[in-house]
């Protein structure tokens, strides 16, 4: 049985298992999903910063990028809409008809969504494609999809806390690798960090890593690629079944696609002992709950 308790921080909790007890580690998550578990999460450390870049070039607009049922969609319609921005999302698929819960909230949040062929959005970075997108909307700030890049990492260096110093290893689930990179960034020297692939990327989340933290933080960073069970979004029953009767013991809820392949990457890591005794691990909650609590 899992169980959480808080501890002297209120966003940080405790997680208990037999299994971790007997490996004599202790487990903690930080939930970045709170307050508000659609629209927080890493996402908006990601885009801090390039919202303070777009005022600072007197741009109004932000123009992104992603999947029908993007975290990172749904994050920049909110805090957009938030922050008295304008948003236009670029969605991959032109065959979608009827709006899809994150779809529809991104509109009801005021993003102008644009739907482009599977073709285009392969190309979107190219400079034709956003000639195109100017014309069409007037100026705007782009934000890559999943909010990678420079300054995105900057904000992921303000998640981790002068308390959250006590931790040894510090555990993140990784699309992109961007947060992982500010977490990475941030950590002090006696530290180190774990990113868990959420998809098969082999060698390119740490190539993306390396290409934003210091050189001195070089070797304090792991990425673990045997938890994404076949690729972006995909799971089974085993995934699925750990997802929920993490939810229901624990009271906490993770969703298979990030979290999820987390938290279960960490306990069967402690399982195998693959974590030093005295351990202590701070799991990163990044949020990723808008896809189900959107109905
Ligand atoms: C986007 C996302 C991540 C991955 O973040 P990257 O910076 O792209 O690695 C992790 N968890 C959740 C819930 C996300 O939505």
């Amino acid at each position: 049985m899992f169980s959480a308790q808080p501890t002297n921080k209120s966003n940080t909790v405790q997680i208990s298992h037999p299994s971790i007890k007997k490996a004599g580690v202790e487990l903690f998550i930080k939930r970045l999903d709170l307050p508000d578990p659609i629209s927080m999460g890493n996402k908006g450390y990601k885009l801090k910063h390039n919202l303070i870049e777009a005022k600072n070039q007197g741009l109004d607009t932000i123009l992104t990028f992603g999947g029908a049922y993007s975290n990172h969609i749904v994050a920049t319609a909110a805090i957009c809409n938030k922050e008295g921005l304008k948003s236009i999302g670029i969605i991959r698929g032109n065959e979608i008809e009827v709006l899809n819960p994150s779809l529809n909230y991104a509109n009801e949040q005021g993003m102008k969504l644009h739907f482009v062929s599977r073709e285009e959005y392969r190309n979107k970075e190219n400079k034709n494609f956003i000639d195109a997108l100017t014309e069409r909307f007037g100026s705007f700030y782009m934000v890559h999809e999943g909010g990678s890049n420079k300054l995105g990492v900057k904000g992921c260096m303000e998640i981790l806390e002068s308390e959250d110093a006590i931790y040894d290893t510090i555990a993140v689930a990784c699309g992109t690798g961007t947060t992982l990179a500010g977490i990475v960034s941030s950590l002090n020297e006696n530290q180190n960090a774990i990113g868990v692939a959420v998809l098969n990327a082999q060698d390119y989340l740490e190539k993306n890593v390396l290409k934003y933290i210091p050189e001195k933080r070089k070797t304090q960073f792991e990425i673990i690629n045997d938890f994404h069970f076949g690729g972006y979004a995909k799971s089974n029953d085993e995934l699925n079944n750990f997802v929920e009767s993490f939810n229901a013991q624990s009271g906490i809820e993770i969703e298979p696609i990030y979290t999820g392949k987390l938290i279960y990457a960490i306990t069967e890591m402690i399982n195998n002992r693959c974590l030093k005794p005295n351990t202590k691990v701070l799991a990163l909650h990044t949020g990723g709950l808008q896809y189900i609590k959107l109905k």
